[in-house]
């Protein structure tokens, strides 16, 4: 409700068969401002029945060859005009991010700037396909000629976070149409407002009714029936270990295709060699960009014991120093927690920490001056215990642990003594030592004297329990694409196993 006197609150709606729609049961939750802990907009709650509509249309729209059946270059021109439309409303969009997730202005607007390239990057992908979607192989056998078909594989669920709320669904969004598949995306409902006007800008595009479908609502209400739908042959998701399993669960009833992108507790491996200030840059970068919701965050910095000291010293007083406040401030470095369900989950992952002999060497607390919002100060735990949670769980959150190591192999041993492996990262000024440790380190990602810079050109993922499968790079494309062969007999020649053909 708004207060009185003021405009009502913008209502979302669903984006289904090309249509703006009210979900059929006409329910809504608010978004909420995370720096007032007040609704800004009510989100449209969509239900099963909402998903079914949109996964019928999805599934019409890709057996009708209405997109599938396009050229590349068709669909890449198109797909660049929701690029285009993405940077014409980069400002609006990510003020808009600002709101729904708490980060700072400046990384919504880098969020979307990459958001808009990703749709670009496919784009180029879609297009270098046209000619080149069958390969011939020679079998050895002159009476056949084989061929081998890369096509669309049809309907795509999307489900994602509220970390990066537009550009993870884009990961998802931009390389499944480039591949001529038809999607409905199921956003986060703490942060899904950007993904309404993904669906305006893709709709100005021109891209046909029921290509693009979006169903906003609890993970409960429409995302559970969406990783269930029968008429659904891939479920791309990021998020939680635990919803992954569920996701995992429902597509294995119906034996889908199934991406997991999933969290992490990644490590940092720093070497005494290290120029001091470039390690502290990179470790605050790897843990409070984006207030450490970030799945690649390498909350586990491991230190070589000489630098540790100082190290820890330069670090506590830089963090010291992050300017913390409203995300659309102008100078913030670190913005409100997204929700109060997560800020709890903080703390209570803090309190926790506190117990198990790890020292608290700064914050753990809301910062003075910010009675309201979920704002909590950067926080460095030392000396963890690393049989702990602290240690071992995913925080999400701005909470990073550091340990000394007196030795490249226990290094090696520590970083990779974890339930996850999404990203490592290495610092030192020995390159052929870090490109060793690069090489030993178990995870999907490995940065190399910085930590997260990340790069549409490269494939994105992680092994063990951070997921399966890559996003990005030509692997998010490849992974849009079911392989078929066809294999021709020439009807000219005998075969004769059963009959006597011969001339
Ligand atoms: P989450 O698992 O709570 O929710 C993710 C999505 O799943 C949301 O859209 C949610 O509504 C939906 N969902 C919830 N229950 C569901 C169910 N039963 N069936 C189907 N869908 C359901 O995760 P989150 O809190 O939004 O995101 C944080 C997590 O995501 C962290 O663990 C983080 O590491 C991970 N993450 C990973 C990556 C990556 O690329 N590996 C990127 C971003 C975030």
């Amino acid at each position: 409700m708004s207060e009185a006197g003021a405009p009502p609150m913008h209502k979302t709606r669903l984006y289904i068969a090309g249509a703006f729609v009210a979900p059929q049961e006409g329910g809504s939750f608010p978004a909420i401002d995370p720096a007032t802990e007040t609704a800004f907009a009510e989100v449209a709650a969509g239900t099963a029945a909402d998903v079914d509509l949109a996964v019928r249309a999805a599934r019409q729209a890709f057996d009708s060859g209405i997109w599938s059946e396009l050229s590349g270059a068709t669909r890449a021109a198109m797909l660049r005009l929701v690029a285009k439309g993405l940077r014409a409303r980069l400002a609006e969009i990510a003020a808009l991010e600002v709101r729904d997730n708490g980060k700072p202005l400046p990384e919504a607007e880098w969020d979307v700037g990459d958001a808009a390239f990703t749709f670009e990057y496919y784009a180029d992908l879609a297009e270098a396909r046209d000619g080149a979607a069958e390969e011939a192989v020679d079998v050895g056998d002159a009476r056949f000629t084989a061929s081998i078909r890369r096509e669309p594989l049809g309907v795509v669920a999307a489900i994602t976070p509220w970390n990066f709320p537009l550009l993870m669904a884009v990961w998802k969004v931009a390389p499944a149409l480039a591949a001529g598949c038809t999607i409905v995306l199921k956003p986060s409902e703490l942060c899904a407002m950007s993904c309404e006007i993904l669906a305006e800008i893709i709709h100005a595009a021109g891209i046909p009714p029921g290509v693009f479908n979006l169903v906003t609502g609890t993970g409960p209400a429409a995302g559970q029936p969406l990783a269930e739908h029968p008429g659904v042959d891939k479920v791309a998701f990021t998020g939680s270990v635990a919803t992954g399993r569920k996701v995992m669960t429902a597509a294995a009833a119906g034996i889908r295709t199934v991406a997991l992108e999933l969290g992490g507790k990644s490590p940092f491996v720093i070497f005494a060699d290290c120029d001091i200030d470039k390690a502290v840059e990179w470790i605050l970068f790897g843990i409070f960009w984006n207030k450490g919701e970030v799945c690649s965050a390498t909350s586990r910095v491991l230190v070589e014991r000489s630098l540790y000291p100082a190290l820890l010293a330069r670090l506590t007083e830089a963090t010291e120093a992050i300017p913390i406040g409203p995300g659309n401030a102008p100078g913030i470095k670190l913005g409100p927690i997204v929700s109060q369900g997560q800020y709890d989950k903080i703390r209570a992952a803090i309190a926790a920490g506190k117990k198990t002999g790890a020292r608290l060497v700064t914050g753990g607390d809301r910062p003075e001056g910010l009675p309201r919002g979920y704002f909590l100060r950067p926080t460095i735990f030392a000396e963890v215990p690393t049989g702990s949670a602290l240690w071992r769980e995913e925080i999400f959150g701005p909470v990073v642990c550091i340990n000394p190591f007196d030795s490249e192999a226990e290094a090696i041993a520590f970083a990779n003594d974890s339930a996850f492996g999404l990203a490592g990262a290495v610092m030192s000024d020995d390159l052929a030592r870090c490109e060793r440790v690069a090489r030993k380190l178990r995870a999907g990602i490995i940065w190399v004297n910085c930590s997260q810079p990340t790069f549409t050109q490269l494939p994105w993922g992680g092994v063990k329990s951070s997921g399966i499968g890559r996003e990005l790079g030509r692997a998010g494309f490849e992974a849009y694409f079911e392989t078929k062969q066809i294999t021709r007999f020439d009807p000219a020649q005998h075969w004769g196993w059963y009959l006597d053909t011969a001339p």
